[in-house]
């Protein structure tokens, strides 16, 4: 009788998982989703890592335990110690996890331009969530530089860096990037997202071009206000960053040590316009069911794009970062869109899912 059940659901699509030890061994093997409306209006195929499927709900958990991990193993945190770091919201939350699961104490920096949603479940992880004037890197005020400055401060205490401590592309090296060659039996031609702290295109990409021998080509996507595509298309050169765009956690103004020197070995870079991303959104969950947030929207945008410049039929691989719960009282607010000039970039038919 069981195996019957259990065959029926296998047959049905249902993963069949054995058990795990904890939050912790319950990070990585997320299914690769084949997005079959926009590979079908293509003619390629478009799969996006079902990053979202984390316990802790986004990409940024696998770099939160590869953090955390890496301390311990250099001795660096003894149990009761505490993790600071400065982030965007995604990898406080996935360090905020880490932290209950294991002992530890997290104090997390933040600008105070993200999400509320992000806020409050911060605080409610347990957190000491301390939101700061959000301004440039090069400001000591940086919430980075404060997150760093307040680990050194206290004892037993680590500041993870999430932007130069490598351990985050390590992680992505060693587990992202081996799911998805795995699920896509390395027939891929190309793997294309959107970078914050570098971590996940890095990793995943090296680990790809290498299993690929070169084969799988790896993209950068940008969102507006960040530097990283004009870097690579002027062949290196470091522009003043300007403007800004609705996606949060990625964009950035300077090469960290996680993106490093794999920034050379990218095949090219593009930018996703706000208007486009938007209306991913919208159509992800029309047409797939997918509910996630304009990050994963526009890597899904520039994933479409590459393979239509690779070619007809060509395979795509992409990162769906996190769900829309934690923007959805800015996504899918009339008001908002409005104050962001994008009602318009929403098709007529699909505005009906604005209902805040
Ligand atoms: N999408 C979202 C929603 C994120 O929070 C982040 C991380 N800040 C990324 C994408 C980018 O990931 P990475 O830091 O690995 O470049």
């Amino acid at each position: 009788m069981f195996s019957a059940l259990r065959s029926a659901a296998r047959s049905r699509g249902y993963v069949t998982a054995t058990a795990v030890n904890g939050f912790t061994e319950a990070v990585g093997n997320t299914p690769l989703i084949y997005l079959k409306t926009v590979s079908e209006k293509t003619g390629c195929k478009i799969y996006g890592k079902a990053e979202f499927q984390n316990p802790g709900g986004s990409v940024k958990d696998r770099a939160a335990l590869g953090l955390i991990r890496g301390a311990e193993e250099k001795g660096l945190i003894k149990p009761g110690g505490t993790v600071v770091e400065g982030t965007a919201g995604n990898t406080g939350i996935g360090l905020a996890h880490v932290c209950r699961a294991k002992g530890y104490n997290c104090v997390i920096y933040m600008p105070d331009t993200q999400s509320q949603e992000k806020i409050d479940l911060l605080r409610m992880l347990g957190a000491d969530v301390r939101p700061v004037p959000a301004v440039p890197y090069d400001n000591p005020q940086n919430y980075n530089h404060q997150a760093r400055d307040y680990a050194a401060s206290i004892d037993n205490a680590i500041w993870t860096d999430q932007f130069d401590n490598t351990a985050n592309a390590h992680a992505h090296y060693i587990s992202t990037g081996p799911e998805i060659w795995e699920q896509t039996q390395g027939d891929l031609d190309g793997f294309i997202c959107a970078t914050g702290t570098g971590g996940t295109l890095a990793g995943v990409g090296k680990y790809l071009k290498e299993k690929s021998g070169g084969k799988t080509q790896i993209w950068l996507a940008d969102p507006p206000g960040s530097v990283l595509t004009s870097y690579v298309t002027s062949g290196g050169k470091l522009v003043e960053r300007t403007g800004s765009s609705i996606t949060e956690g990625i964009g950035q103004g300077r090469i960290t040590n996680n993106l490093g020197t794999f920034v050379k070995e990218l095949s090219g870079a593009f930018t996703v316009p706000d208007e486009k991303s938007i209306a991913m959104v919208y159509e992800l969950l029309d047409t797939e069911g997918l509910y996630v947030g304009a990050s994963t929207a526009l890597n899904v945008v520039a994933a479409v794009e590459l393979a239509q410049k690779i070619g007809k039929g060509s395979k795509v691989a992409t990162i769906l970062c996190d769900g829309a719960y934690r923007y959805q009282s800015r996504l899918f607010s009339k008001k908002w869109l409005k104050a962001k000039g994008l009602e318009d970039a929403i098709p007529e038919h699909l505005k009906k899912y604005a209902v805040l």
